[in-house]
């Protein structure tokens, strides 16, 4: 059903809040639910008079005693916002309206109401389209000195974004509305998320998180896509040498396979092209995610959750119990976690993880931190990748009217892995805890290409420039 013109002009912000907090798609939706349930008590029938909306809750204690909460025009619909998360906690929430409503609902302008709103509103949609357009990672609204600014992550990079108009902490109100957070804490973390429509009708999850700065808030706002993945590790610009090396280690469906880099550096989502190479409707796979970044057909995700007391290791242990072929895990970052992972793998089962470490030797060192003993490393790795992501250099030569890079020279990133298959060798050494630079002897006799190599032949293939390269492989 298409909205006529007069309903669409009525889609104001708060009306479009509201529905956002009611999960109502339409405004007609609302428009069709039921008539106000009406009480007996006169006070509340004067003031249906000035009534936009009436939010009637059913009383717990009985059935067919309602509890009616009101909304006038001069309420302040901020608070009434801060209010209704607490209702949803407390009770099942039904909003009505009856003809009256109705009528006055259709009557609003856009502009009759909370002017001073809709400039906040513009402020988002103009920070949230340019994001999509200029395919950011990241928006970044922080509290500076007296002043705020916004920043977006574009290819790797944090640039500083002007906006048409000045910000205050309305600009962070409003984000943490359409977020489900509490508006009136601003002294703790929180998170949240919200969904995003471009104009050009792509899809985002929005996973919003604050934190308490010195100088006030500072929200980040993470943009991904809200479609399920459709890339491989071709799509993603792996070089045909380690999609054949990934293959091979992904044959055998046991063991355990990390990806390894710093934040950032694209872990997840080739751990995701990975997942993707093994979907198969023979397989049983579950995920346990910190949040789930990319949503997949057929195979099970679940969210680390500490207020339910889901976390890595615990999930992992219930997925032990679910007959699984595959389990990833989102990241390896504690010993309970490490010990359960390499004992998966040791059983039967292929394991998906990440490290946060800089290449594949510091992999094994950080292992044995963890407290995964060298002969456990040695009968449960797989596989061990590195990686970053660096700028790419568009083909057009700089051209200031490139359709693709927009004249800025670069145009999306490409990964710089480096793969460590365990050899029989290497394992022999690691369940004999050789040392970490007798491991990296042997694998450089087996014809292990380290990412600064790599990334080398990139350079000489003109497809990433020398100076981004040593930018982001600093050391060595
Ligand atoms: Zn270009």
């Amino acid at each position: 059903m298409e909205p006529s013109s007069k309903e669409t002009q009525v889609k104001t912000d708060e009306i479009w809040h509201l529905s956002q907090w009611l999960g109502i798609s339409t405004w007609r939706n609302l428009l069709e639910l039921p008539k106000t349930v009406r009480t007996h008590n006169p006070e509340i029938l004067n003031l249906e008079r000035s009534l936009r909306f009436t939010f009637v809750l059913p009383n717990p204690d009985s059935a067919d005693r309602l509890t009616q909460v009101f909304v006038s025009e001069k309420t302040d619909f901020m608070s009434l916002c801060q209010f209704l998360p607490f209702l949803f906690e407390k009770h099942r929430l039904f909003i009505c309206a009856d003809s009256l409503i109705q009528q006055r609902i259709l009557a609003l302008s856009q502009d009759d109401i909370f002017k001073d709103d809709s400039q906040v509103t513009k402020t988002l949609s103009f920070l949230l389209e340019k994001a999509a357009q200029d395919n950011a990672s990241d928006i970044h609204v922080e509290s500076l000195a007296g002043t705020k600014q916004v920043r977006m992550r574009i290819n790797g990079k944090l640039k500083q974004i002007s906006l048409p108009d000045a910000i205050d902490d309305r600009l962070f109100t409003k984000i943490k509305l359409h977020s489900r957070m509490n508006i009136a804490q601003k002294r703790a973390p929180q998170d949240g998320h919200f969904p995003f429509i471009s104009i050009h009708g792509k899809k985002y999850d929005l996973r919003v998180s604050t934190v308490p700065g010195i100088n006030g808030e500072k929200i980040v706002l993470r943009l991904l896509p809200a479609t399920s993945v459709q890339f491989s590790m071709t799509e993603m610009g792996f070089s045909d040498y380690h999609i054949s090396v990934i293959r091979q280690c992904l044959h055998v469906k046991t063991g355990m396979i990390l990806i390894t880099g710093p934040t950032g550096s694209g872990k997840t989502t080739s751990l995701y092209a990975i997942l993707k190479e093994l979907q198969s409707e023979s397989l049983n796979i579950l995920t346990i995610e910190d949040p789930v970044e990319y949503r997949l057909n057929g195979i099970t995700q679940v969210e680390v959750n500490n207020l339910a007391g889901i976390s890595f290791s615990s999930a992992l242990r219930s997925f032990l119990r679910q007959d699984p072929d595959v389990l990833l895990v989102g990241e390896i970052r504690d010993t309970e976690t490490a010990q359960i992972a390499a004992r998966a793998a040791q059983t039967g089962h292929l394991v998906l993880s990440t490290l946060h470490c800089n290449n594949v030797f510091e992999a094994i060192h950080r292992l044995k931190n963890l407290g995964v003993k060298g002969d456990d490393i040695a009968t449960s790795l797989k596989l061990l990748v590195s990686q970053r992501l660096v700028p790419r250099t568009c083909t057009c030569g700089n051209n200031p009217d490139c359709q693709t890079c927009g004249g800025k020279g670069i145009s999306g990133r490409i990964p710089i892995l480096e793969t460590l298959p365990i050899s029989a060798v290497i394992k022999k050494k690691l369940s004999y805890e050789d040392s970490i630079s007798d491991i990296e002897k042997v694998s450089f006799a087996e014809g292990f290409v380290p990412m600064r190599e790599f990334g080398q032949k990139l350079v000489m293939k003109r497809m990433i420039s020398a100076s981004e390269l040593d930018s982001i492989l600093p050391d060595d």
